[in-house]
């Protein structure tokens, strides 16, 4: 493997930071009912002032501008400054873990999606189907590159990551939003069967524990839900990290993304 220096990593740090910038302002307008493509301007929430590219830039911009708009004065969303530090960070990470090749990138390619579902669960409640679909194609085509069993697995990933929420939505008579299950269409599909297992682990024992930790603390009550979607997508980003060496420790190997 190629030694990297620094300045990739600040690189992939930005790239990463990048990725959830965009999918912060995509989950914003979503959220509002809004488009999220196309060439429109971003904007202020607040005063509609259309932002100009220094406004713009992830991280930096929002310390620059100590959270305030610079027109209005208005909050700039922390969930955003949040997205855009965990998204470079799983970047910067993924590059430490995996170097300058096609690992990083369909790791990587997995943040933009994994922070919007993120965002607008946290935010509402709510998964999104079309981009759970989207991100379910995405990560079948960046498996082509591994030909027709890295697609299978890819696929097979998803089906079964789907029918395990769905199992238990079943089973609990419909406690669980089915928007889970849909989102581990795309989550089943970037992290293969093997490591679907891994994700939904960690991302179960990682919700239960908050659960239990906001429940101890009065934050949450029994009836109202945590929503279970940002925690999935956390275990889905820890099994693309670590999720080869933790099926190590059960004594099997998985070969991330796929074995060449
Ligand atoms: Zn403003």
């Amino acid at each position: 493997m190629v030694e990297l220096g620094p300045l990739f990593f600040i690189l992939a740090f930005f790239l990463g930071a990048s990725s959830g910038s965009f999918a912060c302002a995509a989950a914003s307008r979503t959220e509002a009912g809004e488009k999220w493509w196309g060439l429109e301007r971003s904007r202020c929430d607040c005063c509609g002032t259309a932002l100009a590219p220094r406004d713009l830039v992830p991280v930096l911009s929002f310390l620059a501008l100590r959270g305030r708009c610079r027109f209005c004065g208005a909050r700039i969303p922390r969930s955003c400054l949040a997205a855009e530090l965990a998204c470079g960070a799983l970047c910067a990470m993924f590059l430490w873990r995996f170097g300058a090749s096609y690992s990083f990138i369909f790791s990587s390619a997995s943040l933009p999606f994994l922070a919007f579902h993120t965002i607008t669960d946290a935010d509402t409640g709510y998964i999104y189907d079309s981009w759970a679909f989207a991100m379910a194609g995405a990560a079948l085509l960046l498996r082509l590159a591994g030909g027709l069993p890295a697609v299978l697995d890819g696929a097979a990933g998803a089906a079964a990551g789907f029918a395990f929420i769905y199992a238990i939505i079943f089973l609990s008579r419909g406690r669980m939003g089915a928007g889970d299950a849909v989102l581990m269409l795309g989550i089943g599909a970037f992290t293969g069967l093997k490591l679907a297992a891994a994700a939904l682990y960690i991302g179960f024992m990682a919700g239960g524990i908050t659960a239990l930790f906001l429940l101890a603390a009065k934050k949450v009550t029994r009836k109202s839900a945590v929503p279970l979607g940002p925690f999935l997508c956390a275990g889905c980003a820890a099994a693309m990290l670590f999720g080869g060496k933790l099926t190590e420790y059960f004594g099997f190997t998985v070969p991330w993304p796929w074995a060449v």
